[in-house]
């Protein structure tokens, strides 16, 4: 499945032609909104084209600049997972569910505030420093999809060969973008970033571990083969089959 890769600050939002317009999935921070254009506008695509937006799930990242986008394409249809619906309206990062950070290693290496480090300053920026895990809620509207179970592209009126599934464990509303040619959109249900930390393939907050590597076995034995992470360059399946379980859950420490 061709997609773009519209690069911000550390978030990877895809957008994928259908045949006139495009499907986005994903739109970062809030804060990014002029990143956003140029990185649309260096594609040659306007937000007029965009028919859906479909959400990985409603951390601020992902959904920032939802409301934004809508004020200028009111018409784009928004799809996520039905869970997603009350925590988009709270507009906050949901941390009922558990949440902490993927491993001790990192809360250290935050905590000795190596400021000198560029890396240290791309872990801030992404942790909380600017959105404080925050966004402006978002009401949904009567034209936008709730997914309440798997279901493929055009059983929600879109024209892609492929299937949504449910791969909760990062948060209760993720799902994931598997496609017929094997590629799988995973918001953060993995992620390839701070692999020096010891993340092996996680992001850093996880809801539920356990869970979250229940969804990387449904992710392998659905025969993805590409996986697109929200955050950090994609990579071959064999790498989630290969690290599934290393993150132990003693070796997490809540973000606190
Ligand atoms: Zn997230």
């Amino acid at each position: 499945m061709e997609k773009i890769n519209l690069k911000l600050t550390v978030t990877n939002c895809f957008l994928i032609k259908n045949k006139e317009k495009y499907i986005l999935i994903d739109t970062g921070y809030e804060y990014e909104w002029e990143l956003f254009c140029k990185r649309l506008k260096e594609v040659g695509v306007s937000i007029s084209e965009i028919s859906h937006i479909i959400l990985t799930h409603h951390h601020d990242d992902h959904c920032g600049l939802l409301n934004k986008i809508l004020e200028e394409n009111n018409a784009i249809k928004v799809v996520m997972s039905y869970l997603a619906k009350d925590l988009l309206l709270k507009g906050e990062n949901d941390q009922s569910h558990g949440g902490g950070l993927i491993n001790k290693r990192i809360k250290l290496l935050l905590s000795l505030g190596l400021k000198r480090f560029k890396i240290m300053i791309t872990l801030k920026k992404f942790i909380n420093k600017k959105s404080n895990l925050k966004f402006t809620p978002y009401k949904i509207r009567e034209n936008d999809i709730l997914i309440t179970k798997e279901s493929t592209f055009k059983e929600i009126g879109i024209d892609l060969n492929g299937t949504i599934i449910e791969t909760p464990g990062h948060s209760i509303d993720s799902i994931s973008l598997l496609f017929d040619d094997g590629d799988c959109i995973v918001g953060d249900a993995a992620a390839n970033f701070m692999q020096f930390a010891g993340t092996k393939y996680c992001v850093i907050y996880v809801c539920d571990i356990d869970e979250y590597y229940n969804s990387w076995t449904k992710i392998i034995s659905r025969n993805a083969k590409i996986i697109f992470p929200s955050h950090g360059d994609s990579f071959i399946v064999e790498k989630l089959k290969d690290n599934i379980g290393k993150n132990k859950k003693e070796n997490m420490v809540m973000n606190k």
